[in-house]
């Protein structure tokens, strides 16, 4: 293994340093053929991400495919504007000058993938990491392991190992890889593991990017629509059986509204995955019997309201709604990562507020009100990494926007120019002419030159 990796890391550096990488004609080529290869592929994709999780083939394409292609045509379209060379003025102090700002990229580029979608977390990195003009080598998660191997083999297949190619493993073989000085390191996966990849890029000083979990809350407030809030809140929790890092974590509800609310939570898990999800073609497993038995642990059978059906066997967990939940509680203590909902109670939004602000920053925040004045309290408040009013996870359909988190969630966007932007150096340059040079920079420093730059420099 690290032999191997050696060897197509060495050629992946021969590669870059020849700069072919950095022609744009190259770079759309390049991702032209990704989504050729994707394309081809979809049967394959689509199996694998079944044996995983029982995903459906319709989930696959909406959570993870759409996405990537979305992201691949974005970038084909925009890569001449994205990669131009962008002019700046060059202010007095540097008159006669040119100023402009190259994005240049980076070099040899790790991007490792977590297991909850792992194309889209593997893949969308890479997008971004190309078109920029990296070399690309994507670890991702062996824990879905057909999705890991499908990518492996599609891409592998297909494209030239110094330009893009997939390492599968573990931690033995990500622990390998990361001896490498890559010029830049995009991680997605949890906190703790988070520290581990910043303490191994440091020893090569190498940028990182991660992209990290938490307890992302959702605020529902007295005025808000409740069954619209409902209806999100369900499909968003629930999406992917509760693994998706911007899933409502738990809810803080105002009391005044959670009677109603829990009512209409239970009457949208019926419609959308029937009397019993575990029959519903839309309700996907957990991972593996590890994670299962993590979340069972967080199950408090005394505090269900709704659900409570659980099958190792077939590593299913009903949808669960847990009430009068406190911040004490075990299933407050971790990132559930799982299909239970804890409800906790408030009275005072401000005491809300305070309690969030207590903890670490969240991934995703989502407030369900119509005061503009709660919204704007919310928002100005506290701090956390993107977020939605009125709905949940919707904030990742919009490539305008940066995806990121901020604090124990994360450093570093990406997502549309956003990715782009982290996976190049931004290179400042200012050019000169030689019929002017300004004699009152130099010594002997004296009063009538620092009155001069005094009013050139302000
Ligand atoms: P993880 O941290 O266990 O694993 C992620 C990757 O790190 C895998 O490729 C794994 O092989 C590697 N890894 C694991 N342990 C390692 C170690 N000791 N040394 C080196 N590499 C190691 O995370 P996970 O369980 O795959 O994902 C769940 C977490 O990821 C949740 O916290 C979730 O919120 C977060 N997440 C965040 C985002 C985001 O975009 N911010 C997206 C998905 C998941």
């Amino acid at each position: 293994m690290e032999n191997n990796s050696n060897v197509i890391l060495k050629k992946q550096s021969a590669y870059f340093a020849s700069n072919q990488s950095k022609n744009t004609k190259f770079r759309i080529e390049q991702l032209k053929k990704l989504m050729r290869v994707l394309k081809a592929n979809e049967n394959l994709l689509n199996n694998a991400l079944y044996k995983d999780f029982k995903k459906s083939a319709f989930e696959t394409y909406e959570t993870e495919l759409a996405i990537i292609y979305h992201e691949i045509k974005l970038a084909i379209r925009k890569l001449g504007s994205w990669s131009k060379t962008k002019r700046v003025s060059s202010g007095l102090s540097n008159f006669p000058g040119k100023s402009f700002i190259i994005a240049e990229p980076y070099g040899n580029v790790l991007v490792i993938g977590a297991w909850n979608y792992p194309y889209q977390l593997s893949i969308l990195p890479a997008v971004s990491a190309l078109a920029a003009g990296n070399t690309v080598v994507i670890k991702p998660s062996e824990l879905s392991l057909n999705a890991s191997q499908a990518m492996a083999k599609i891409i592998n297949d297909n494209f030239e190992e110094e330009i893009l190619h997939v390492i599968e493993g573990g931690v033995e073989e990500t622990t390998v890889l990361l001896k490498h000085p890559f010029d830049f390191i995009f991680y997605t996966g949890s906190t703790a593991v988070g520290k581990i990849i910043m303490h191994a890029a440091s020893e090569n000083l190498t940028p990182v990017a991660l992209e990290l979990g938490g307890k992302s809350p959702a605020i529902i407030d007295a005025d808000a629509n409740i069954k619209m809030a409902a209806k999100r809140i369900v499909w968003g929790k629930f999406l992917n059986g509760g693994q998706t890092c911007v899933a409502p974590d738990y809810l803080l509800v105002h009391q005044s509204i959670k009677k109603e609310l829990i009512l209409e939570i239970e009457n949208q898990i019926k419609l959308i995955h029937g009397e019993n999800p575990m029959y519903s073609e839309a309700f996907v497993r957990i991972i593996n019997h590890r994670h299962f038995q993590r979340l069972i642990k967080l199950i408090d059978k005394e505090k269900i309201i709704i659900g409570g059906n659980t099958c190792e066997n077939e590593l299913y967990i009903d949808p669960i709604v847990l009430d009068n939940i406190s911040f004490d509680d075990e299933v407050m203590q971790e990132e559930i990562f799982g299909p239970i909902l804890p409800i906790i109670t408030y009275e005072d939004l401000d005491w809300a507020i305070a309690q969030i602000k207590d903890r670490p920053k969240p991934l995703a925040l989502y407030l369900f009100s119509n005061t503009k004045k709660v919204q704007q309290k919310v928002l100005q408040e506290i701090s956390f990494g993107g977020g939605a009013i009125n709905d949940v996870i919707m904030q990742l359909a919009n490539s305008k926007l940066p995806f990121g988190g901020v604090g124990h969630s994360g450093m570093g966007n990406y997502h549309g120019e956003y990715g782009f932007k982290t996976f190049s150096h931004h290179k400042s340059i200012i050019k000169k002419t030689n019929w002017f040079e300004p004699w009152f920079k130099y010594p002997p420093y004296t009063k009538g030159k620092l009155e001069l730059i005094r009013k050139i420099l302000g």
